[in-house]
């Protein structure tokens, strides 16, 4: 498997005992899958987002990538938050350009580059504004470009849209559901909307709080092209509400 995550535990220290935000909590991901991890607030979905992308270190167990084991963040894989972190100063283009800073290419290249993925998220007039001239969804359409512009074999997200109003989330689902079709990267995306799981994701792993686990797998046999209107996707969201509400002691793995 192209991302293993072998039996991690995570512990914070909190005033006077210690918290455990994830529990023994085991994953695979293949190369080229769209995971989601789906879940209620405080269930651990960033802190093993965190741990994949090797900005949380686990207290047991280990997290692999392609064979290799994560100790820090690597420039191999990229982030995207939910604050779109743009500098401010800075416009759309030199926001886009900044990953590519650390890759030693002219500047020409460099511009031409950032260009190519501006357009790709369709702000192509907007490449010399600045993030405060831009609408929310416009932000994080900058951070998609600036991450995919590294050309990153992994993409991992953290509720990207989660500050976005539901007709731009829709948008942007759209495009991100696209290029996981087109240009094949890897992605684990954290959302607690069932219903964004259901339309991106080929696998959901549905998590439970206190302490944070994995309650199941769900793998999801909707093809390429979703429709959030059609019955089979609704028949998929209702299940998996069911799912979220059923007690377990141990994983469970749907194929529906
Ligand atoms: P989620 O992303 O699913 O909302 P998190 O991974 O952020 O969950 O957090 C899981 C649990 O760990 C939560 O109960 C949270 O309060 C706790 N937690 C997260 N980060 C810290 C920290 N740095 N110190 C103490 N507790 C933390
Ligand atoms: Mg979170």
């Amino acid at each position: 498997m192209y991302i293993e995550v072998n039996d991690v535990s995570v512990k914070y220290r909190q005033k006077k005992s210690e918290f455990q935000a994830l529990d023994h909590v085991s994953l695979s991901v293949r190369k080229g899958e769209f995971v989601c991890l789906l879940g209620p607030s405080g269930c651990g979905k960033t802190t093993l987002l965190n741990v994949m992308a090797g900005f949380e270190k686990a207290a047991e167990g280990s997290v692999t990538i392609d064979g290799e084991e994560v100790k820090g963040p690597d420039i191999r894989y990229v982030t995207i938050f939910q604050n779109y972190g743009l500098l401010p100063w800075r416009t759309v283009r030199k926001n886009v350009e900044l990953g590519l800073e650390t890759k030693k290419l002219p500047k020409a290249e460099r511009s031409k580059i950032a260009d190519q993925y501006i357009d790709l998220v369709g702000l192509g007039n907007f490449r010399n504004h600045h993030p405060h001239q831009l609408s929310g969804g416009m932000q994080q359409r900058v951070a998609i470009a600036r991450a995919l512009a590294v050309d990153p074999e992994i993409l991992f997200m953290d509720e990207p849209f989660g500050a976005l109003d539901a007709i731009t989330r829709m948008k942007l689902q759209d495009d991100v559901r696209k290029l996981s079709d087109e240009e094949k990267k890897t992605i684990v995306f954290v959302t607690h909307d069932i219903e964004e799981a259901v339309f991106l994701a080929d696998r959901i792993v549905v998590m439970t709080p206190n302490p944070g686990k994995i309650k199941s797998i769900v793998n999801v046999q909707l093809g390429a092209a979703r429709d959030r209107t059609s019955d089979d996707f609704i028949m998929v969201r209702d299940k998996i509400f069911e799912i979220f509400h059923m007690k377990t002691d141990r994983t469970v793995e749907y194929y529906i």
